[in-house]
């Protein structure tokens, strides 16, 4: 008998039909024995509505007080879905007790709209867990140090799942979500794409940061700091589905190497069609380039992803970067109007319309010729390469945006994914 915690996504929240549905699942897991915390986001489109409606009000704006209320605003989403399943664990014979970020208390930072977990105290919950109860502990939402609600960012369900289940030092958190696992890449684009039985944790953060939108990147963060057990499943299966079944649905995100059971050397291919280049040409090469071009971006909370600095040609050298799309007017402007005037660069140019495509794994680390590999089928499909960077377990190219489906299908075949043993 374990200490278990659910968390259960919008989709799986969306109804009181699909909340009686999750109060079913989780009774059987109870009934099993198991001690069951569980940690619901929001009823489907409950968080875009709230805001939305702030929004009609007023038009966004970045001040604390403003942030302040849209916190206040949208945590009654994660509020409601939590008593609501409460109420159905009850109506099914359950003892069980909901709670707001701020009864547990769940502390975090001020930052409104992206604030960070920094504590949980496990006291209430224990109690309640000793006394038979199912505990529900709101998904999104925390209290600042002043007692003022804050929430964790959008997606940010997972990761409050992830740290309670660390703070009780869970046995297991399941992720129940509409997708069933995590997959070799994105099954709308290339469709043998094949659901992974375990992937590392270092695998899944490389994928998550690079688009694949399975879980919030910070829960995987969170997962691998304190050894979290997490594992993705699927929330459409019948409830009554066998327990045992269910519990090795999914795809478990694991720790230890030898855990990884697929001996596979690139795992996935990941994608992001969000990105934007940048280049600033003919900037003297001389010591402070790199900052006064990208500090005046980082003062501006802008994030900067792949940078690339060519060799200088009389004494002149071309810096390229890529930043997110939503950012490149703002990036494009400080620079023209910021940058470029004190440095003396020649030209600045950009491009909207690329894209990142990336393959990831942890046998990069012991394996030779797998960039080249990789370079060698994009070549053969004719698809140029702009930028290229590389971690220890990835290789990333920033590609025109129109052959992201080709150069994803091509990498993922190449790479032999649709037909590893699962
Ligand atoms: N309800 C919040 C959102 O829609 C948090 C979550 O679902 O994880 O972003
Ligand atoms: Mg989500």
């Amino acid at each position: 008998m374990a200490l278990i915690v659910h968390k259960y996504g919008g989709t799986s929240m969306g109804s009181t039909e699909r909340i009686g549905n999750v109060a079913k699942r989780v009774g059987k897991w109870a009934r099993a024995g198991h001690q069951m915390v569980v940690v619901p986001s929001a009823m489907s489109g409950e968080t875009n509505r709230l805001l939305a409606l702030a929004k009609e009000l007023a038009p966004a704006r970045h001040s604390d007080a403003y942030g302040r209320e849209l916190d206040m605003l949208a945590s009654t989403g994660e509020q409601a879905s939590s008593a609501l399943l409460a109420i159905a664990l009850q109506a099914e014979g359950l003892e069980s007790v909901s709670y707001a970020g701020w009864q547990i208390p769940i502390k975090t930072t001020s930052a409104y709209t992206k604030a960070r977990i920094e504590s949980i105290d496990d006291t209430r919950v224990r109690t309640d867990l000793a006394a038979g109860k199912v505990v529900i502990v709101t998904g999104f939402q925390g209290v600042d140090a002043g007692g003022n609600v804050t929430t964790l960012g959008r997606g940010g369900s997972d990761t409050s799942a992830v740290a309670v289940a660390a703070a009780l030092k869970a046995a297991e958190c399941l992720i129940y979500t509409d997708v069933d696992g995590v997959y070799t890449t994105d099954p709308r684009v290339v469709a043998e794409a094949r659901r992974l039985h375990t992937v590392s944790f270092e695998e899944m953060l490389e994928m998550a940061s690079l688009g694949s939108k399975v879980l919030q990147i910070r829960s995987v963060e969170f997962a691998g700091k304190y050894k979290v057990p997490l594992r993705v499943l699927s929330s459409f299966t019948p409830w009554d589905i066998d327990l045992a079944e269910e519990a090795r649905s999914g795809t478990l995100i694991t720790f230890e190497e030898d855990e990884h059971m697929e001996q596979a050397i690139v795992s996935g291919i990941a994608f992001n069609r969000d990105e934007a280049k940048i280049s600033v040409l003919g900037v003297p090469d001389t010591p402070g380039i790199a900052y006064q071009i990208l500090g005046g971006i980082a003062d501006a909370n802008i994030d900067v992803d792949v940078i690339i600095q060519n060799v200088s040609k009389e004494g002149k050298t071309d810096f390229s970067f890529t930043v997110n799309r939503a950012d490149y007017a703002r990036a494009m402007d400080i620079l023209k109007e910021r940058v470029l005037p004190s440095l003396g660069a020649l030209e600045l140019t950009g491009d909207p319309k690329i894209c990142k495509v990336s393959i990831v794994g942890i046998g990069m680390r012991s394996h030779v010729g797998v960039a080249s590999k990789m370079f060698r089928c994009l070549s053969e499909e004719g698809i140029n390469i702009q930028m290229i960077s590389t971690s220890e377990i990835k290789t990333s190219v920033v590609i025109d945006e129109k052959y992201m489906e080709l150069a994803v299908r091509a990498l993922h075949k190449a790479f032999d994914l649709e037909q590893q043993a699962a």
